[in-house]
This record gives structure tokens, sequence and C-alpha cells, in this order.
């Protein structure tokens, strides 16, 4: 077997009400905090009103910064970065989709480290940082479980994951939150999810503890697949999908993510593609182009498929697909992807631009 080693250092709280009854967890990190959350849906969904409550009872002071975009842009992170630091903040806590968990990432390095700037999100060395508490109020992106912040550099006309490794201290993961998700978001966000499942298990650094985590997730994935279809969400399939992203976030902790990440980035920055339905798009084609079978196999055995046909079948239905993309996109994207070394080292033999524009053309769409 291949050496390895494994690394997930975050407490997971986990069930309904979770960070009131666990409450007392916050005192261990300091007297204020800074509470990222997006415009809406933590104060809809009744996130931000547990924190704040929670911290109240704690005596812990908070700043609240409500206006995470998706997908955030590093303006966006050098913001609420100078609130953090003249606000003296000690900890952050991110409440949301992985919009503003990774926004808490990037923010608590520029708030420990307050002579540096932009520059540290692609230093070569790893700084230290403040603190960071995760509640996902979709399931998603794993980022309470992640070490990973993606911010959207406009300069570059991408999205790009920091050079820091963030890892949370804590994260909450009450599914109830996510009752107030639309179908839409739900599914979307389920296939990112999926997407690292598959792309971890995939990886050339995936290991023994990350395919078995993987092979447990996608068996949880599987049991969502009717209601994902359904479009018809019970709190106990809340759970199961929250589960299988957290999961699916250790596996990439692990692993890292591969083809579709790297390449749906352009999907979402060029044509607004919701991150989890972009990555969607190219599972199947990615998964055609793997060489050797027997882990695609286990892939579809895991989730209940017979053949990848059917697997696009299932994508199709669930992400409703309706974007087209020209020749001429499918030219840019390849030409970008290809400069990406590391994420195509992701990819356990050589790749050549055709092998990218295959997968772009052989989307689901
Ligand atoms: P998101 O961009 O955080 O949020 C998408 C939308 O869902 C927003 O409009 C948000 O509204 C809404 N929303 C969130 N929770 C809700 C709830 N419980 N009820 C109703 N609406 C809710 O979406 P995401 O897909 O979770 O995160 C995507 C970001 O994560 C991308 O930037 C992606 O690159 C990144 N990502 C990170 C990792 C990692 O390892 N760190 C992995 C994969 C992806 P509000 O704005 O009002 O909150
Ligand atoms: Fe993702």
């Amino acid at each position: 077997m291949n050496s390895f080693t494994y690394f997930m250092p975050t407490k997971v709280f986990f069930g309904k009400d979770c960070i009131v009854k666990n409450k007392e967890v916050f005192s261990d990190f300091g007297l204020k905090a800074l509470i990222l959350t997006g415009k809406n849906s933590a104060k809809k969904n009744g996130s931000l009103a547990h924190i704040t409550s929670a911290l109240s009872d704690r005596k812990i002071e908070y700043v609240i910064f409500d206006e995470v975009e998706e997908n955030p842009s590093v303006e966006t992170v050098l913001k609420v970065a100078e609130i953090g630091k003249k606000e003296k903040i000690h900890f952050v806590i991110g409440i949301g989709g992985g919009s503003p968990m990774d926004c808490a990432k990037a923010v608590a390095c520029l708030v420990k480290n307050p002579q540096r700037g932009r520059e540290i999100l692609t230093a070569d060395e790893q700084v230290s940082y403040i603190p960071v508490i995760e509640v996902p109020t979709t399931a998603g992106t794993g980022s309470e479980t992640t070490p990973y912040s993606i911010v959207t550099d406009h300069e570059k006309r991408t999205k790009y994951s920091i050079s820091q490794k963030i890892f949370a201290q804590v994260c909450f993961l009450d599914a109830s939150y996510m009752n107030t998700l639309s179908a839409k978001v739900t599914n979307n966000t389920a296939i990112d999810a999926l997407s690292h499942l598959i792309e971890g298990y995939m990886a050339k650094k995936a290991n023994f503890f990350s395919d078995k985590l993987a092979e447990i997730g996608m068996d949880i994935f599987k049991k969502c697949i009717p209601a994902l279809k359904k479009r018809e969400y019970s709190l106990e399939i809340r759970e199961q999908l929250m589960l299988a992203s957290t999961i699916a976030g250790i596996v990439i902790a692990q692993a890292g993510t591969s083809l579709p990440h790297a390449m749906g980035y352009y999907l979402t920055y060029e044509k607004n593609i919701p991150h989890g339905r972009a990555n969607g798009l190219l599972t199947k084609a990615y998964l055609e182009l793997f060489p050797e079978k027997t882990k695609v196999n286990c892939i579809l055995e895991h989730l209940g498929l017979q053949s990848l046909e059917q697997l696009a079948e299932f994508l199709k239905e669930v992400l409703d697909t309706e974007e087209t993309f020209t020749e001429e996109d499918i030219y840019y994207y390849t030409k970008q992807v290809s400069k990406n070394k590391v994420k195509l080292s992701s990819y356990p033999y050589d790749l050549t631009e055709q092998d990218i524009s295959f997968i772009y053309k052989n989307s689901v769409l």
C-alpha cells in the first residue's frame, strides 16, 4: 500500500440546535467575534440568531458583516479583514454556503497578520490565523472540514484557491437551516458534494482513508438520489446531504479536487453557472476519459447506477441543464485550464489539451 498522512483537526458538532446546546465552546476563542454571512439567508434560516444568542449568553461581543457575495472576491476579503482589524476581533464565524465560510478563512489570515495584505493569499509560506468557526447552511462545499478558501480574482478573470491552508477549529452541522433552501440551490450544492467525493476518489493523492470515506459518502448520497430527483427533502434527507457534504470535505482535505473543479471555475466566472452545477456538467465526461475503469465502476456501484450514461441522465435530471457554450468558449477555457499545472497534476495520467477539450465538449449539456 502507498504511504499517506491523514489530518483533519476540526471538531464537528452535528444535530438539531447543536449551536445553542454547545454554546460554551465559543468561550475558548476569545471575547470578540466577527460574523460573516451572505445578504439574506442566515437571517431567514435561524442560524444567525442561534449564533448571536450563544455569543450573548457567553458575554462575547460581536460585529456582523452581512454582505459576502456568492463566489467572494479578493476585494471583499480585504474589506472584511480591515473591519476585523479595526474592531480587534479574536475569532471569525462564517455562516452560510461556501462563500461566507471561505471568506472567513481568508480573513482569519489577514487579521492575524495585520502588516500584510493581498499577497498573503498567494504567498509560498503558511501564515498563522485567528480561530475560525464554520456553520454550513448548504450541503455543499464541505468548506467546514476543508482547509481551502476559494476567491474570485477579477483581474485574472477566474477563481482560485488561496495558498494558505486554514482548518476551522469547530463546525456546527444543523441541517434544519437548509429548510429554506430552494430546490435549485439544494440540487446544485448536492452535486458539488458528489463531485468532491468523485474527484477526491479519483485524484492522484487519494489514499486508503480518503477512499473509504469517499465510499461512505457515496453510500449516503445514494440514499438521497430519489429525493433530489423529486425535489422533496425531509429533515432526514437534509441531514444525510449534510453528512455526505461534510465527509466529502474531509475527502478533498486529503486528496484535493481535480479536473471538473479546475474546469468549472471558468464556467462560473464567464457564464455565471453556480459552482456545484458547473462541476456536475463536466463529471460524466471526466470519468469517461479515465483509461482505467476499476474505480469508475466502484463509483457507479456505490451510487447504485448501472453506467456512466445513467450517471449523465441523473445529473441532467437534477440539474435541469439549460446553458450552452460555443466552440470559441471551449477553446478559451481549454487554453486557460491547460496553464493550471497544479490542478492538472491531480489527474493520474498525462493530459493533453484535446483531453480537456473532450471533457468540455462531452459535458452533459
Ligand atoms: P454560496 O455562494 O455560499 O450561496 C449560494 C446562495 O445560496 C446564496 O444566494 C445564499 O444566500 C443562498 N443560501 C445559502 N444558504 C441558504 C439557506 N440555508 N437557505 C436559503 N438560501 C441559502 O453557495 P455554495 O455553493 O455553498 O458555495 C459556493 C462557494 O464555495 C464557491 O465560491 C465555491 O468555489 C466555494 N467552494 C469551496 C470549497 C472549499 O473547500 N472551501 C469547496 C467547494 C466550493 P445568501 O447570500 O443570502 O446567504
Ligand atoms: Fe466544490
